[in-house]
C-alpha cells in the first residue's frame, strides 16, 4: 500500500465523495474509505479519472496510505457514527495526526471529542462545512475549529478546495479552539432558517395582500436580487417560484405540501441561545414556524377560527406595497444577523474562544447557503470596529433600518389587518423596538417577582438590592 496520500476521507456518501473529489481535482492524492466498500468502489469507478485516489478497504490500509502527520477527514452521519469511527481510527493514529470531522456535529460533542483525543496527542478539528453537495464538490464555506497548530498544515489545503468570495478570498479560516467551528456552523444554519422564514413571509404577503401570482413574485425576487438583497437564497427562491409542475401545469409551489421539515441545527441554535441568555427571537420564530406548519391535525381543527380574509390590493397599490415588503424584509434580515452574531459573541465569552466576527462574515460570503452581498457589509462593520456591541450599533445599518422602518411598520399593519401570519417580521421589529425603548416593562416584572418571591430589585437612583414589605399598610 502506497503511503503518499496527503489527505484521506472516510464516509463516502454524497458529502464525503464530493469532498474527496474536490481534494483530488485540486491536485491532492486522496485516500478514500467507507464502512461498506461498495461506496469506495463506486467512487473510483465513476470518478477515479478525476485525480489521484487511493482506495482502502480496511481502516488499517486507509491509515497506512496517509503521509504524516495524517489528515483524516470524517464525513459520516453525525452523532454515534462519528464516535464509532473515532473509536476505530484513533488507536491506529500517532501524536500529531489530525482527525477532521466535517459532519454536522453538535459543538458540545466536538468539545468532548477534542478533549479526549488531545490526551492522546491527536488533533481533533471539528469543521463546519456548508454548501450542500454542490458546495462540497465545487467549493464549500469551511469553518474549522480545533487546535490552531493543525491549521498550519491543514489550512492551505482547505483554502485551496474552499469557495472563493467575489474578491478572491478563500471562504475558510481557523474559527477558534475546540468546538468553535461547529458552533459557528450551527449559528450559520440558524440564520439560514431565519432568512428562509423571512423570504417565505415576503412571498405570502406578495401573494395574499398584493395579489401577485408565483410567476410575478419570481420576477420581483429577481429584481430584488440585483440590489442589496442579492443572495443565493433570493436567487433560488425566484427559481422555485417560477417553476411549473409538469404533471398539472400549476405553479410548483401550489402542489407542494405546506409542512416544512428540519434536521435540528436551527433548533440547537435556539436551545443554546436560551442557555446563553441571548435573544434570538427571529431564529426561534423560524424554527417554531416550521414546527407549526407540521401540526396538520391542529391546523385542520383550527381553520374555522374567526379572522379577516386577505383581500388583494388593486394593481396600482400592489407595486408600492411590494417596495415596502422589500424594506421590511431587509430590515428584518439585519435583525436576524444581529441576533446570530450576538450568539457567537456570547459563546466567545462563555468558552473563551477568540472568534473574529469579521472573519466569520467574510467566510460566509461564498460557498454556503446564506452567501450574500450583504455579508461584505457585515465584515466591513466588524473590521472597522471589532468590539461593535451589536450590528445595529453600526452607523450604516442603523441608518438603513431608520430609512426602512416606516415601511416595515406599514407592512406589519397590513399583515395584521389582513390576518397574514408574519412571525419573523414581527419578532424582528419587536426586538428593534425593545432595544431602542427608553423604559421596558421589566421594571414591573421585577416588582412582581419581589412581591410574590421576595426576589429583590435594583433602583434607578441608589446602589444595592431592595425588598418592599408588600401588602403592609393597605
Ligand atoms: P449521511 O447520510 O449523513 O451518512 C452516510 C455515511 O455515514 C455513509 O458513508 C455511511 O456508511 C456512514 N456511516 C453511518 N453510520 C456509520 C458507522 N456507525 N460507522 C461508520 N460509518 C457510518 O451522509 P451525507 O449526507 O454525505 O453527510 C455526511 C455528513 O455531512 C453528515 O454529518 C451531515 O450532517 C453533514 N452535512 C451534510 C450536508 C448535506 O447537504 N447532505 C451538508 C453539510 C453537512 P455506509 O455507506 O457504510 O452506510
Amino acid at each position: 500500500m502506497s503511503t503518499s496520500a496527503q489527505i484521506g476521507v472516510t464516509g463516502l456518501a454524497v458529502m464525503g465523495s464530493n469532498l474527496a473529489r474536490n481534494f483530488a481535482r485540486n491536485g491532492y492524492t486522496v485516500a478514500v474509505h467507507n464502512r461498506s466498500a461498495a461506496k469506495t468502489h463506486a467512487l473510483i469507478k465513476e470518478h477515479g479519472h478525476e485525480g489521484d485516489f487511493i482506495a482502502a478497504e480496511t481502516a488499517k490500509d486507509f491509515v497506512q496510505a496517509l503521509e504524516r502527520p495524517r489528515r483524516l477527514v470524517v464525513m459520516v452521519k453525525a452523532g454515534g457514527a462519528t464516535d464509532a469511527v473515532i473509536e476505530e481510527f484513533a488507536p491506529l493514529l500517532e501524536p500529531g495526526d489530525m482527525i477532521i470531522d466535517g459532519g454536522n456535529a453538535h459543538f458540545a460533542d466536538t468539545r468532548r471529542r477534542e478533549a479526549a483525543l488531545r490526551e492522546q496527542g491527536i488533533h481533533f478539528v471539528g469543521a463546519g462545512i456548508s454548501g450542500g453537495e454542490e458546495g462540497a464538490l465545487n467549493g464549500p464555506s469551511i469553518m474549522p475549529g480545533g487546535p490552531v497548530e493543525s491549521y498550519d498544515s491543514l489550512g492551505p489545503m482547505l483554502e485551496k478546495i474552499s469557495a472563493k468570495a467575489a474578491d478572491g478570498a478563500p471562504c475558510v479560516t481557523h474559527v477558534g479552539p475546540d468546538g468553535a467551528g461547529h458552533f459557528v456552523k450551527m449559528v450559520h444554519n440558524g440564520i439560514e432558517y431565519a432568512d428562509m422564514q423571512l423570504i417565505g413571509e415576503a412571498y405570502q404577503l406578495l401573494r395574499d395582500v398584493a395579489g401577485y401570482t408565483p410567476a410575478q413574485i419570481a420576477e420581483i425576487f429577481r429584481t430584488w436580487n440585483t440590489g442589496r438583497l442579492d443572495s443565493y437564497l433570493i436567487e433560488i427562491t425566484a427559481e422555485v417560484l417560477a417553476h411549473v409542475d409538469e404533471a398539472t401545469g400549476k405553479p410548483f409551489v401550489d402542489v407542494v405540501v405546506d409542512q416544512a421539515e428540519q434536521k435540528g441545527t436551527g433548533r440547537w441554535t435556539v436551545q443554546i441561545a436560551l442557555d446563553l441568555g441571548v435573544p434570538v427571537s427571529g431564529i426561534a420564530e423560524a424554527v417554531f414556524a416550521r414546527s407549526l406548519s407540521g401540526h396538520a391535525a391542529l391546523r385542520d381543527a383550527s381553520r374555522s377560527l374567526a379572522g379577516p380574509k386577505a383581500t388583494p390590493l388593486s394593481a396600482a397599490e400592489a407595486g408600492a406595497f411590494a417596495d415596502r415588503v422589500e424594506q421590511a424584509l431587509y430590515a428584518s434580515k439585519i435583525v436576524s444577523y444581529t441576533q446570530g452574531f450576538h450568539e457567537i459573541d456570547a459563546a466567545r465569552d462563555e468558552y473563551d474562544w477568540n472568534i473574529d466576527l469579521g472573519k466569520v462574515a467574510s467566510i460566509w460570503r461564498g460557498g454556503c447557503i446564506i452567501r450574500a452581498a450583504f455579508l461584505d457589509r457585515i465584515r466591513a462593520a466588524y473590521d472597522a470596529r471589532p468590539d461593535l456591541p451589536s450590528l445595529l450599533s453600526d452607523e450604516t445599518f442603523a441608518q438603513e433600518i431608520a430609512a426602512a422602518q416606516d415601511d416595515w411598520r406599514e407592512v406589519l399593519v397590513a399583515a395584521t389587518r389582513q390576518g397574514v401570519p408574519t412571525p419573523g417580521f414581527a419578532a424582528a421589529l419587536a426586538y428593534y423596538d425593545a432595544l431602542r425603548a427608553e423604559r421596558l416593562p421589566a421594571a414591573l416584572t421585577q416588582g412582581q417577582r419581589d412581591f410574590f418571591g421576595a426576589h429583590t430589585y435594583r433602583r434607578v437612583d441608589r446602589e444595592g438590592s431592595f425588598h418592599t414589605l408588600w401588602g403592609q399598610g393597605r
